[in-house]
């Protein structure tokens, strides 16, 4: 964990700020936090900062003098749809989408996602936070995703995503060489949505009805990545595309 990153209610007001449990060990074992030592924190959902360890307490925790910057960061501009994959990648891909840098992410229903996954723990509130938490400590955000499950698929794009803001720009990732349009050709403003395909890959009517709301093919070729790779490379490229 390279920030530790405190709830809103753990930073009183002109008091200290104390680290305890997970996060005042790992600042004792492995930043060996000794007085003086500046310690990179953040808020949840609120700004980055840093904290002065003024000392540790008999019960292991640990006091700081915490100084804030004025805004959070920015939210990343790109949000994902992400067909539901089996829920043990699913549990791996909290932290990474998180740390790769997400505004907000559908999970989705498609024609090959098995109806159960829907039911499982990875989809559980509190792992989703615990993921995305571990995620966000990685990278030096604040900025939790916001996360909405849509077990139809049709329904999330014709019903849902038209009471957003438009994006920018739709991409539909799906492994077409013949289908390919560059990333580098990003709007420089406004958000950007990225859907990727359940394990199964998306079926010829689920890539008509993304073409059908707008949404241009983005292919990196003929090799077929898995689905926690294609989110890594994908979110990657139009990260370096300026999203
Ligand atoms: N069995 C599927 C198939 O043959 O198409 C593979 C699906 S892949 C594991 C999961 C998703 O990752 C795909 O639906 C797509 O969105 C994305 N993906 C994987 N490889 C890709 C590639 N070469 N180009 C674009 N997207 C890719």
């Amino acid at each position: 964990m390279n920030w530790l990153l405190l709830e809103p209610s753990d930073v009183p007001a002109g008091s200290p700020v104390v680290l305890r449990g997970d996060q005042a060990r790992h600042a004792r074992e492995v930043l060996h936090a000794a007085p003086g030592q500046r310690l990179r924190l953040g808020i949840v959902d609120g700004p980055l900062g840093h904290g002065e360890v003024l000392g540790t307490d008999p019960d292991g925790s640990i006091r700081l003098r915490a100084e804030w910057e004025a805004t959070p960061p920015p939210r990343p501009r790109i949000d994902l749809l992400l067909a539901m994959p089996r829920p043990k990648v699913m549990r791996r891909l909290w932290p990474v989408l998180a740390s790769l840098g997400v505004g907000r992410i559908f999970i989705a229903n498609a024609w090959k996602v098995e109806r159960g996954y829907f039911d499982t723990p990875a989809l559980a509130p509190v792992t989703i936070r615990a993921g995305l938490l571990e995620g966000l400590r990685q990278a030096g955000d604040t900025l939790l995703p916001e996360v909405t499950i849509h077990r139809r698929l049709r329904p999330l794009l014709e019903d849902v995503l038209p009471t957003l803001p438009a994006y920018s720009s739709r991409w539909i990732a799906h492994p077409d060489a013949s289908a390919s349009t560059s990333p580098s050709a990003l709007p420089s403003s406004g958000r950007i949505l990225l859907a990727i395909g359940p394990e199964g890959g998306w079926i010829p009517d689920e890539v008509a009805l993304f073409r059908r709301h707008g949404f241009a093919p983005l292919s990196l070729g003929t090799r077929i990545l898995r689905t926690d790779t294609a989110c890594a490379v994908l979110l990657g490229l139009l990260h370096a595309a300026g999203a």
